[in-house]
């Protein structure tokens, strides 16, 4: 939460290695865990003479990344050389673009809400994400040190990711809390690998975000100093830097003490931000136009043809789930935050004719089960098909919901199908009307005392009776049915 009287500003910088085979200037593996400097060449050693040679798969994957994220590709982009110094960018300049971006001008809109004490999602509400631009680069190498922390004794270059392709994704400002940037990152992480434009993976460092923040006072409109949060190792990380930077900022500005421009990192281990570097080491990078590289011109037919080999996008898949389904915003984002699930819960709703009540067992029952263990909807034990079954059988009045819900878990713990678990559990549930009857004059024979108060005025006492015939048809009778049967028993003088 953010003290009162203050906002935050946060703006976002995601960058996604686009899951090429090769690299972006030249025909070196792209691959993790290879020996030191084995994939490298004269151009991503950065030798003399070497030139860069534009790998079209870049391309392809960035307008994939592009259109998912509701980017406009750039009839004309321009590469441009960003100078500057560090062991692990041989070149002295690392291939960027600057003024003339890939793509630009985005509108995302992703599902976000604030978190309780227990991290738990309070309300899901849409919001729309201005995204300024995503430009195509290519990452530096890397340094290793060994010796750490107490004494630098050697240091390594290892340039096997020198020349991986990457797209930078930037937002505007946008985001007030570290929840939104939170699930944002989220968003663009499923929706990069919902296309396969990239894996995405954090833990991997195939996705890697910086988070722009500042605070003002609630009715400022002026930007105050910000810092630039980095080395963020996981989503989760993000956000607890933001949120301890945003309470730090508030404190300094309210303290009169400077905030200065800065780079901090996130010590998970002390749970706060420290500086890395001040403004005063602040790069100039000195951007000019790639010599060695004509500008990319996209044709609108080559856009087109990426288009066709897309496969539906989640926002498409939500507004269809929407319209074809009756499923509320919220929902149908959530059943496409992830490519597995919405396929899953697609084929089921199909295979059930119930979509609604699909969606609710998704959501929940299974959703819980599947985040328990550890596995995506592609890993279920049981195939929608299965789900499909149960929510039949659910249908037809023959076991009841809460049954419905104890099959689930079992299906999910066995991989036993729907109709083995119900016969196993028992979970039968008696509709006749006539089986249900005889359970009632049972009981009605049985209690007279409480038949006679309950028709005298004790309508409390109704309850009672349904708990009786359930106890007697051992939990297995229709509940709606006993209501209607014991009403009309009740109230008809005939016992
Ligand atoms: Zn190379």
């Amino acid at each position: 939460m953010i003290k009162e009287g203050w906002e935050a500003v946060i703006g976002m910088e995601v960058h996604a290695q686009l899951a090429t085979s090769s690299k972006i200037f030249c025909g070196c593996a792209v691959e993790t865990g290879g020996e030191p400097n084995s994939n490298t060449c004269p151009v991503c050693l950065g030798l003399p003479g070497a030139l860069p040679v534009l790998n079209r798969r870049v391309i392809e994957l960035g307008a994939r990344a592009a259109l998912a994220l509701g980017l406009e590709i750039q009839e004309t982009s321009v590469f441009s050389r960003k100078n500057y110094f560090y062991p692990d960018l041989p070149k002295g300049y690392q291939i960027s673009q600057y003024d003339k971006p890939f793509s630009a001008n985005g509108t995302l809109t992703i599902m976000t809400s604030e978190r309780d004490d227990q991290g738990r999602a309070v309300e899901w509400k849409p919001m729309k994400i201005h995204i300024e631009r995503m430009h195509l680069e290519e990452d530096a190498g890397k340094n290793v040190h060994e010796g750490l922390p107490d004494v630098d004794k050697y240091s390594y270059v290892d340039l096997n990711r020198a020349g991986t392709p990457l797209g930078e994704i930037v937002t505007a400002p946008d985001f007030r809390t570290s929840w939104q940037a939170y699930d944002y990152v989220n968003h663009v992480r499923s929706a990069l690998r919902w296309i396969g434009a990239s894996d995405a993976d954090m833990e991997k460092g195939n996705l890697r975000c910086e988070a722009n923040v500042s605070v003002r006072r609630v009715g400022e409109t002026g930007f105050n100093n910000k810092s630039e949060l980095k080395n963020l190792n996981s989503v989760r990380f993000m956000q607890k830097a933001i949120e301890f930077e945003i309470e730090r900022q508030i404190d300094a500005h309210e303290k009169g003490e400077p905030v200065n421009q800065e780079t901090r990192l996130w010590d998970e281990k002390n749970q706060c931000t420290r500086v890395m570097r001040s403004k005063e080491d602040a790069h100039d990078y000195r951007y000019f136009p790639e010599p060695d590289l004509q500008p990319l011109v996209v044709t609108s037919e080559f856009i087109e043809s990426v288009r066709r080999e897309m496969p539906e996008l989640p926002d498409a898949m939500r507004d269809r789930f929407v319209t074809d389904y009756s499923l509320s915003f919220a929902d149908a984002s959530h059943l496409v935050s992830d490519k597995d699930l919405a396929f899953f819960y697609e084929a089921a709703a199909e295979a059930s004719g119930n979509p609604r009540v699909t969606a609710n067992f998704i959501l929940s029952e299974l959703q819980r089960e599947l985040n328990n263990s550890g596995r995506s909807a592609a890993d279920c034990p049981f195939p929608p098909g299965e789900l499909a079954s149960l929510i039949k059988t659910l249908d037809s009045g023959s076991i009841n919901n809460n049954q419905a819900k104890e099959v689930l878990v079992e299906m999910f713990a066995s991989g036993k199908s729907a109709s083995d678990v119900i016969t196993e559990k028992g979970f039968k549930q008696v509709s006749d009307e006539t089986a249900i009857a005889k359970y009632v004059d049972e009981v009605i024979a049985r209690n007279q005392d409480n038949v006679d108060a309950y028709r005298a005025g004790n309508e409390k006492l109704f309850g009672f009776f349904v708990g009786q015939v359930m106890k007697a048809s051992e939990g297995k009778a229709n509940p709606k049915v006993v209501n209607e049967i014991l009403r009309s028993k009740l109230q008809s003088n005939d016992g």
